[in-house]
């Protein structure tokens, strides 16, 4: 049985990263760059004023003080007409060019207006040459390689792309991912359970969960534990780039999932990984003649072993798609809050709550009744690995933790 790092590397082998696709900057939050963007512009475009007041020569300022005669204005969007000479000062906005003549610009604040004579009297102890003033390019210069490929595109990116004029940029597009529920004990969400059924709540979540990952969830409804509907609606599924089934991959006499994707003609990579909850999870692929090759995991039906088994390796796959890097979980560190005693002969990963306090990240395990107990997860933002073995855990204690959320 393969460990859980060897899954991820069996996944990080098989998945290639999607090719990139031309994308609007509107749609583009949260997916990964194909190039670097280089800048074909400089920024700013012309030495500008940062402030609103009067734009000088600094050295007509000396000690602070000056009184200059007031010959022109200019409003952000539009040009100084006039050079500013040795006496001389131009009133000027945030945003506007910096006359000609002029090498500093003195705060509005530091200044009082004689409209009478024209004149305006400076009393600014800190102007110097370059006060208040940016020059063109300082921010970028034509040619600097502004992003890098491979960069996540978060909204300051997307403001930077903006400012160049970049509007549609190729970015490694969202993996399609089918979900599959199987089981006949199963109903829709919408519907009241007879005697022996429970509602179809894994879709729900590994649609929500897909979503979160960056994929575009595609549910597929509920397969019967038989060949002919299960069969069909594998084929459905095979039509994107990535298919989850929820359920029929343990040992049941009815657990038909693992033998149908193989007379799909889905290659088996993996069967069983050492971890709890999660063990019996299959993942396998398809080449396709024309089109990206297929990813397909079987995720076992019980709820907190889809929802950790979608986050453990689902998720490294759609990350790896989308070519976001790294693409399986990172750990980190965490003090338990609390005494904890861990039993178990795999590794397990146990629903937690993660907090930033004062003093760096702490966790603490929350009660949790095992695999089919998803209320436990709902108090859960986290998970602690325990390493195999027994280990009783004191207060203060380091662990290794994988958030869900983002907890700023
Ligand atoms: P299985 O992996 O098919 O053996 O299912 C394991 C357990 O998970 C059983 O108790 C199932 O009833 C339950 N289960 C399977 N699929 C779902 C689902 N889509 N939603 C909620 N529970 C499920
Ligand atoms: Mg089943």
């Amino acid at each position: 049985m393969l460990s859980v790092d060897e899954a991820f590397s069996a996944i990080l082998a098989a998945v290639e990263t999607s090719a990139p696709e031309p994308t609007a900057l509107a749609d583009a939050l949260g997916l990964t760059l194909a190039d670097d963007i280089i800048s074909d512009i400089d920024s700013p475009p012309f030495d500008k004023s940062l402030m609103d007041g009067f734009a000088v020569r600094a050295e007509d300022v000396t000690g602070g003080k000056a009184t200059l005669r007031v010959i022109d204005e200019v409003m952000a969007g539009s040009l100084p007409s006039k050079v500013v000479r040795q006496g001389e000062a131009t009133r000027i906005m945030t945003g506007a060019p910096i006359p000609e003549g002029a090498d500093a610009v003195v705060r509005v604040e530091e200044t009082s207006f004689n409209a009478e004579n024209g004149t305006v009297e400076i009393s600014s102890p800190s102007t110097s040459v370059e006060s208040n003033l940016m020059r063109r390019g300082t921010s970028m210069r034509r040619g600097d390689r502004v992003l890098p490929a491979g960069r996540i595109l978060r909204p300051q990116e997307l403001g930077a792309l903006a400012e160049l004029g970049v509007h549609t940029v190729n970015v490694r597009p969202r993996p399609t991912v089918a979900v599959l529920a199987t089981g006949d004990e199963l109903v829709p969400v919408d519907q009241t359970p007879g005697p022996g059924q429970i509602r179809n709540s894994n879709e729900t979540m590994l649609v929500a969960q897909i979503r979160r990952a960056g994929g575009e969830p595609v549910p597929l409804g509920i397969a019967r534990d038989n060949r002919k509907d299960l069969g069909e609606r594998i084929a459905a599924g095979l039509q994107c780039d990535m298919l989850l089934l929820s359920g029929g991959v343990s040992a049941g006499k009815l657990d038909l999932v693992p033998s149908e994707l193989e007379a799909a003609g889905v290659g088996q990579v993996f069967h069983k990984v050492r971890v709890k909850p999660g063990k019996p999870v299959w993942y396998g692929n398809m080449e396709m003649p024309n089109g990206p090759c297929r990813h397909v995991f079987g995720l076992p039906g019980n709820p907190v072993s889809s929802l950790v088994s979608f986050e453990l390796f689902a998720r490294t796959a759609i990350r790896k798609l989308m070519g976001i890097e790294p693409a399986a979980p990172k750990a980190v560190r965490a003090r338990m809050v609390a005494a904890h005693i861990a039993r178990g002969d795999r590794p397990t990963y146990h629903p937690a709550r993660l907090e930033l306090s004062g003093e760096g990240a702490v966790v603490r395990p929350v009660a949790w009744q095992g695999s089919a107990d998803l209320r436990s997860t709902v108090e859960a933002n986290a998970m602690i690995l325990f390493p195999a073995g027994d280990q009783d855990y004191a207060a203060g204690d380091t662990v290794e933790v994988f958030c869900w959320d983002d907890l700023s």
